[in-house]
């Protein structure tokens, strides 16, 4: 590994333990200088940074080379233009900068919510009509008409979407309710930081001052005792001070399985409204909406075969619309219907194909890059096997809709964040690395063979 890959792969381990204020003002432009056997030195802007890496950063930093090589020893920080004194006036913009950013992340993490869905956006269709017309009316009488809503329906098919459209829309007639989208894995994962750090009673504190909460996908409270406790007393407190609570999962609660009996007449005690697939129209109406939104100009007999062919879901529905006005616009390709049909070939193919296990798509990763399955499950972080694991990851999660948390547990015990990065970051590569996208594709063609 040379020290670009090194510094590099270092730095995808620090941006995802660090806030982003954080990450970017300290590690921006840093690099390493120079490395002998057990030691680094490493290139830093500024006296500020070096003293700040020094005296903050430097154990991590340590610790995280060391995971990837255990030679290392010692890190010594350079500033990288010793000539140039060090300017005040310099530090300063970097502090008012970290502080406005740490405060725009404080801002937005209070709530959670993505401004980007709204219910404008969301189209309405006989699927989700209901469950839209609940999340509505909720959002105009809080806490009184529908307490708890509970929203459920498959994977794809809108439920975040609308959750936080609620939320959105909460923010915007109630500016001072206290809202928090959540999912059940994170308000999982605060419980036990909170267990560890002996910091319960802030926990209970912090969701008990809610007016709004809102959490997504609660079926992943399934087979987890503690925080299922947790919640219910969250839930009562909340509920008997009549504040509304909105949740979201893939099945009716009834159907979850180990979820405790109290929580599920709790559920069942308000509204509950379920998201059906879409039919033709409703996908017809969701793809001109989406062409709409992206400025891509698309005729309607082209609009109607992407419909018609894609039948699964609103997010593989908006995927192949993605997938069609990119390639149109890397290849410069008119948009009619023969190259919508070649671009979307490997997409239907897939649909109508078998349904394949964990263990081929494992096999056909290391069958192609020439590793050991073991390889690819345990810690190893040499670059040759990191990258396919990334790929085998980005296929497990697309080819067979497994949770994070599953991925994470299947492959060695690893962190749900870590697996949840690592198919954004290859989703988004693929969009520019026309060598990755071909991988993929022959890896996909041989596991539906
Ligand atoms: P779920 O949470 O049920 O898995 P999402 O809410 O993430 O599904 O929806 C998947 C994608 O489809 C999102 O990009 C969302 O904006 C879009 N989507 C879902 N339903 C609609 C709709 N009725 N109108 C417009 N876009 C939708
Ligand atoms: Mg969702």
């Amino acid at each position: 590994m040379d020290n670009k890959q090194l510094w590099d792969t270092l730095l995808g381990e620090l941006e995802l333990s660090l806030s982003k204020a954080n990450f970017t003002t300290w590690f921006k432009n840093t690099y390493i200088l120079d490395r002998s056997e057990d030691s680094v030195s490493i290139s830093v802007p500024n006296g500020f940074t070096k003293e700040w890496l020094e005296n903050k950063y430097n154990k991590l930093i340590l610790h995280s080379l060391n995971n990837i090589d255990q030679k290392i020893l010692k890190i010594q920080y350079i500033i990288g233009n010793p000539q140039v004194q060090e300017n005040i006036i310099e530090n300063k913009k970097i502090i008012k900068e970290y502080k406005k950013q740490e405060k725009e992340e404080k801002g937005s993490k209070l709530n959670n919510l993505n401004p980007k869905y709204t219910f404008e956006s969301f189209i309405i269709g006989s699927n989700n009509e209901l469950a839209q017309a609940a999340c509505m009316a909720v959002t105009r009488n809080l806490g009184h008409i529908y307490n708890p809503l509970f929203i459920y329906g498959g994977v794809g098919l809108g439920k975040t979407h609308l959750l936080q459209a609620t939320g959105n829309e909460i923010l915007k007639n109630y500016p001072d309710k206290k809202i928090n989208y959540t999912s059940s894995e994170v308000f999982t994962n605060e419980l036990i930081f909170a267990i560890v750090n002996r910091k319960v009673e802030e926990f209970k504190n912090s969701y008990r001052k809610i007016d709004i909460l809102i959490i997504d996908d609660i079926q992943f409270l399934a087979g987890k005792e503690k925080t299922q406790e947790e919640f219910f007393y969250t839930f009562n407190s909340l509920y008997n001070d009549n504040k509304q609570i909105i949740l979201s999962s893939d099945r009716p609660p009834q159907a979850i399985p180990t979820l405790e009996e109290r929580l599920k007449s709790r559920f069942q005690g308000g509204m509950i409204a379920d998201i059906g697939y879409p039919d033709y129209e409703t996908r017809v109406a969701i793809l001109t909406s989406k062409a709409l939104e992206k400025n891509f100009k698309l005729s309607e007999d082209v609009i109607s075969f992407i419909a018609s062919n894609i039948q699964s879901n609103i997010r593989e529905l908006e995927g192949a619309l993605n997938r069609v006005i990119v390639e149109c616009q890397l290849r410069n390709l008119e948009p009619n219907i023969a190259n919508t049909t070649n671009i979307l070939t490997s997409l239907t193919n897939i649909q109508q194909s078998k349904i394949m296990s964990f263990d081929e798509i494992l096999k056909a990763v290391s069958d192609f890059y020439n590793i050991s399955i073991n390889d690819l499950i345990q810690k190893n972080r040499k670059k040759e096997i990191v990258y396919p694991r990334q790929i085998a990851i980005y296929l497990i999660r697309n080819e067979l809709k497994y949770s994070y948390p599953n991925i994470g547990s299947k492959l060695g015990g690893r962190d749900h964040t870590t697996i949840m990065y690592t198919c954004d970051k290859i989703k988004k590569e693929m969009e520019n690395n026309e060598n990755l996208r071909q991988e993929i594709n022959i890896i996909r063609e041989k596991l539906y063979k």
